[in-house]
């Protein structure tokens, strides 16, 4: 059945060449039982891995029934192994965490073989080596000469034709180590058993041979019985694993070790959430960014916004209103399209809101608190949900009067009110009714925005007056007090005339602004100083300034009092909304999409920014995925022998690899699935954790998935390379370096 002729096994290790054996010349047959003794180091354990295929040699031959093997690779000595060879070992080697019966079943499973039809074939061999009452217990919990009788089982059920222990009796009282023998003995019936022990006088009369080795060579060889007759050997069957014993084995593994289980659930939970946070941080950062997307001109940058004005430069009348709304996209017009882009305080004692102004016409919400307006100077406040005056100050909003103070434009100057109005209405916004991106707007009658807007339109307005060939810079006033087409001046102006002669001189007002350009011709009828200004302008004695020239209310309208050049509509579907553009364009206006305003600096810093963000987050994402491996590499480290005894087992390396990644599968899903729920329940407030359920809300059932495709990836490359580090070295080095 062996034969070994001249063969010797050298070590090499870090330079220096060390020999397991020389020179072995040896013949054994089936139906032997053969005891090999010898001191320690004398090369019996070398010899014995070196014929169970588990060692490589160096020089010589090994035959297996008159089989060259010096040729054979990793693969040839595995298919040997499954065919011929079961090992027993000092220590054991069982899976301490398995039962009796399920480290019998390993074998088998294994092996591919079907567990129902092996039940049977078990509980014989268990009830063989005695063991019966412990098929249930785990093998941790057994004495030592009960483990190896386990072992005992577990290299009889594959039924080979050689069964190889290394010392079984070492570890081992007297008693136990002869019931050992004895359940060897019985085995060994048309089996070749080869057995190394130190007690000689245990295996004596049941040895066919005995083998005395020293320094790496047999110095005795002694034939007790002859065996003339070999028979030929039974080859044990076998199959590659099948895919259901693997998912079998993976998950019995997941749970098997409590502690091993807890160790990876945690570390998977950790990256997970890691991962996911760091994801979700990345995607609010971002939706944030783009809402916070600034132009100087408009602050209101909504992707559905269009700013329109007419080409032939006139301002909007009802009838290009009409138009517009009768474009299928519209959602709605905002006439007084100045307001949307800057916010106007209301104050009260020692309280102001900011907010925009829109029209009333626009408001399509639903009062949440309080009424609708029902005369102009009252005013509905659309506030955020959870703002702060909505939730704490609600007392000192609703029914009070704020005024509304003339425009703060460049050239405010004074905190003259324009006038007072009362919030009577609160519609609370959702985020997804997004007509702008303040916290608070006011919707107002149009009476109140028609004359902030003269007002705006006055301090945005560069005037220029020309009197007497010079031109000269005023503000202007309106005066009920003054008649149409004349104009009250500073009576220091006379000076410029001859005589001092200003009356009935003529002086003409020109004003410009982005929109539109006007003059008014007027008269001078006469001129106020510090003591006659009250009388004659009909204004508080304090509103006296000497660069102020009056005119009649309704000319003054006429050259502030405009109605809107410019207006925003806003599109019910932004997908289509370059086909709202054209149609626009056709009804003779100028569209202009609120979001191309985006400042370009802005944009490439905010380009930068999302880059370096995007680096950042696949860094962290990295980082955290070497941690978990290391950590996890570390667990599965005291894994090492386990693996390594299925390989001794017979698993390839595709099956450890495959089992290995299926516990890490299971794992991972269950922390996975732990973390989704945890997410869940913080979001339906189960849990309170406001800050997790906020940045679970900027993750979509994409990107779980995607999140869990991720880990699922990490688990298979960490059982890839772990795999593969196991089989590096021949299994008894890999077995040897852990024990
Ligand atoms: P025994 O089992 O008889 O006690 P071994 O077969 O374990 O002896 O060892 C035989 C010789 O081979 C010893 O000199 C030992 O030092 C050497 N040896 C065994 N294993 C290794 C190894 N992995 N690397 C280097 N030398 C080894
Ligand atoms: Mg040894």
């Amino acid at each position: 059945m062996l034969e070994l002729k001249n063969v010797s096994k050298f070590y090499y290790n870090k330079g220096i060449i060390a020999s397991g054996f020389t020179k072995i010349n040896l013949e054994l047959k089936i139906g032997e039982f053969v005891a090999i003794t010898g001191e320690s180091g004398s090369g019996k354990s070398t010899l014995l891995n070196v014929i169970s295929g588990l060692d490589s040699y160096e020089e010589g031959e090994m035959y297996i029934n008159g089989k060259e093997t010096s040729h054979y690779t990793e693969k040839d000595f595995e298919d040997y192994r499954r065919k011929y060879i079961a090992n027993i070992f000092q220590s054991f080697n069982l899976i301490n965490s398995y039962t009796v019966y399920q480290n019998v079943e390993l074998v088998l499973l294994l092996n591919g073989y079907k567990k129902h039809e092996v039940k049977q074939k078990i509980l014989d061999i268990i009830e063989q080596v005695g063991l019966t009452q412990f098929k249930n217990t785990k093998v941790s919990k057994l004495s030592g000469g009960q483990k190896q009788r386990v072992a005992i089982a577990r290299a009889m059920v594959k039924d080979t034709p050689i069964i190889v222990a290394d010392e079984p009796t070492g570890n081992l009282d007297t008693k136990s180590a002869s019931e050992v023998i004895e359940i060897l003995k019985k085995v060994a019936k048309d089996k070749l058993v080869i057995i190394v022990t130190h007690n000689i006088e245990q295996v004596e009369q049941y040895a066919t041979r005995i083998i005395k080795m020293n320094d790496g060579r047999i110095i005795e060889n002694r034939e007790i019985k002859k065996i003339t007759d070999e028979k030929t050997p039974n080859e044990s069957v076998y199959n590659n694993i099948s895919i259901f014993n693997k998912y079998r084995l993976g998950i019995r593994n997941t749970f098997n070790i409590f502690s091993k289980f807890a160790l990876l659930f945690t570390v998977f939970l950790f990256i997970s959430s890691a991962i996911l946070a760091e994801y979700a941080g990345f995607q609010m950062s971002e939706k944030e960014s783009e809402s916070e997307g600034y132009s100087i001109a408009f602050k209101d940058l909504s992707k559905n916004r269009i700013i329109i004005n007419k080409k032939d430069r006139t301002s909007f009348t009802d009838e290009d209103y009409e138009k517009i709304n009768n474009l299928a996209n519209i959602d709605y017009v905002v006439k007084d399209d100045v307001f949307i882009d800057r916010s106007i305080p209301l104050s009260k004692d020692d309280m102001s809101l900011y907010g925009t102004l829109l029209n009333i016409e626009n408001f399509k919400g639903n009062i949440d608190i309080g009424r609708m307006p029902e005369n102009e100077n009252e005013i509905i406040l659309m506030a955020k949900e959870d703002s702060f005056y909505v939730k704490e100050e609600l007392d000192q909003i609703l029914n009070k009067t704020f005024s509304i103070l003339k425009s703060q434009g460049i050239n405010a100057y004074n905190d003259e009110k324009v006038r007072d109005l009362t919030i009577v209405g609160i519609h609370l916004r959702k985020d997804e009714d997004s007509v702008n991106n303040y916290d608070c707007s006011f919707y107002a009658d149009n009476s109140v925005l028609s004359e902030l807007r003269s007002d705006m339109n006055k301090d945005y307005s560069t005037v220029k007056i020309l009197l007497n060939n010079k031109y000269t810079q005023y503000t202007i006033e309106a005066s009920e007090n003054v008649e149409k087409g004349k104009a009250i001046v500073d009576d220091d102006l006379k000076y410029q005339f001859k005589n001092f002669k200003i009356v009935n001189q003529p002086i003409s007002i020109y004003i410009s602004n982005i929109y539109y350009q006007d003059e008014l011709n007027l008269t001078i009828s006469n001129t106020y100083t510090k003591s006659n200004f009250k009388k004659l302008t009909g204004k508080d004695k304090y509103d006296y300034n000497r660069y102020k020239i009056y005119v009649n209310k309704e000319e003054y309208d006429s050259l502030y009092n405009k109605p809107s050049y410019q207006s925003s509509v806003y599109v019910k579907d932004v997908e289509v909304i370059e086909e709202t553009i054209g149609e626009l364009e056709s009804l003779g206006l100028n569209p202009k999409k609120a979001s191309d305003f985006k400042i370009d600096q802005g944009e490439q810093y905010a380009r930068i920014i999302q880059i370096i963000k995007v680096i950042v987050t696949i860094i962290l994402i990295i980082v955290l995925f070497f941690i978990s491996y290391l950590i996890i590499k570390v667990i599965l480290k005291s894994r090492n022998i386990y693996y390594t005894t299925l390989r001794m087992l017979g698993a390839t390396y595709k099956d450890v690899k495959r089992i290995l990644e299926i516990e890490l599968f299971v794992n991972s899903t269950i922390a996975y699935l732990c973390l989704i729920i945890f997410i869940y329940l913080t979001n339906i407030n189960v849990i309170n954790a406001v800050y997790i359920a906020r940045l679970s809300s900027y993750l979509t059932l994409r990107e779980y998935a995607l999140m869990y495709i991720v880990v699922t990836v990490m688990s298979r490359l960490i059982s890839m390379n772990f795999a593969r580090k196991l089989f590096k070295n021949t299994a008894i080095h890999t077995y040897n370096e852990d024990v």
